[in-house]
């Protein structure tokens, strides 16, 4: 290995040894207005918070824009408080934050991995509540105008683990700031199963965020002691018809309703019944407990796991007719690509 290249084994939550010619720290918006035009070219870099939703599948990444932007600012408006937090802050650490400081609304989001400006990009959730519920705004640095732009949460067209920065403005600049809306007059949100258990005469946002972290801690394998990103896959979601037609061969399979009317369907289920609770290839897996979750056992490469989830892939269409998408991003020394592009060179 040239000993030049960076080794990003630390940084993403897969511990995948990959590596990357230049990481650009950016620690202010000077470090942003500095980064050159060939560098910001689509295939040169990829933007990275604490990569715990990132696999990359080759050895080789390309120069990685690291967010690292600290600071949080509270502010008091009418019935609201206003935090306007920077990029590089930790998500868990925030949540943690605001309950001490009796700012209560984000208990049910705790524990989630990675950093506040990656949370917009897939409109993190959790325990029934997700970013877009508290956002007010998002602050972008644009890299072709070199300069920050407000999005309001209208304009970050959130919806299930997608946003604009996953779409129209993927590749076009970085967030360096959200802006959250947290309402004084707090309302617990127990409408997920497992929260409704806490007993009623001590419910209070402290309260429910120890239990969302037990909950959490029970279910899911922490990276540290087996690394991993999460979910792998996003729930398939499916229209009325399509999910009719599912129910006549499975009717119990479990599913959530939509606003507009279609079907998200669990892809841990589609997972369990196509066998592959638990099953191992070489270096990587599948969890025992979490069919949802893909594992690094030790010394796995991103492409075994790329192989995997591939393979699920296929299992879970041959089965059900349906295709489970990714929600990791999967990451090649010429950046991001689909696993379509992968498997298509
Ligand atoms: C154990 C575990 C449990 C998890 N549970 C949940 C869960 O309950 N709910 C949930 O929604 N997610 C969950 N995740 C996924 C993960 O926590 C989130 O996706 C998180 O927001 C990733 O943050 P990150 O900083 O690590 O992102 P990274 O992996 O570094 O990046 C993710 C994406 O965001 C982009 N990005 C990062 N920072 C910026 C920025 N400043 N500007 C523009 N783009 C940026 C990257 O380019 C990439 O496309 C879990 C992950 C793990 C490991």
């Amino acid at each position: 290995m040239n000993r030049s290249l960076l080794s990003l084994a630390q940084m993403n939550s897969f511990a995948i040894k990959a590596y990357t010619p230049q990481i650009m720290e950016i620690n202010s918006k000077e470090d942003l207005y500095n980064l050159s035009t060939s560098t910001l070219h689509p295939t040169n870099f990829y933007i990275l918070g604490e990569g715990s939703n990132t696999l990359f599948v080759e050895e080789m990444a390309p120069t990685i824009i690291h967010m690292a932007l600290k600071g949080i600012k509270v502010e008091e408006i009418d019935d609201f408080y206003r935090l306007t937090v920077a990029a590089g802050e930790n998500w868990h650490q925030l949540v943690e934050f605001c309950i001490e400081n009796q700012i209560n609304g984000l208990e049910n989001l705790a524990l989630i991995p990675g950093s506040v400006g990656a949370a917009p990009v897939q409109n993190i959730g959790a325990y029934g509540v997700e970013f877009a519920d508290f956002c007010e705004s998002v602050t972008w640095f644009d890299f072709a105008d070199k300069c920050e732009k407000k999005l309001t949460r209208k304009d970050c067209l959130f919806a299930y683990r997608n946003s604009v920065f996953k779409q129209a403005l993927k590749h076009k600049g970085v967030i360096t700031a959200v802006s959250l809306l947290i309402a004084k007059n707090w309302q617990p949100n127990l409408s997920y199963a497992g929260l409704n258990q806490l007993p009623k005469e001590s419910i209070n946002a402290k309260a429910i965020m120890a239990e969302v972290i037990r909950l959490r801690q029970s279910k899911l394998p922490d990276p540290k002691e087996l690394p991993n990103a999460g979910s792998f896959f996003k729930n398939p979601i499916l229209s009325l018809s399509r999910y009719t037609e599912l129910t006549k061969k499975y009717a119990n399979v479990p599913h959530y309703h939509q606003k507009n009317g279609d079907i998200k369907v669990a892809a841990a289920w589609l997972i369990e019944q196509a066998g592959l609770k638990g099953k191992r290839r070489g270096n990587v897996g599948i969890h025992v407990n979490q069919a949802l979750v893909l594992v690094n056992y030790g010394n796995g490469t991103g492409a075994e796991l790329f192989n995997l989830a591939r393979y699920v892939q296929d299992k879970v269409y041959k089965k059900f007719n349906i295709k489970i998408e990714p929600e990791v991003r999967l990451i090649s020394s010429t950046g991001e690509k689909s696993m379509e592009e992968f498997q298509h060179g």
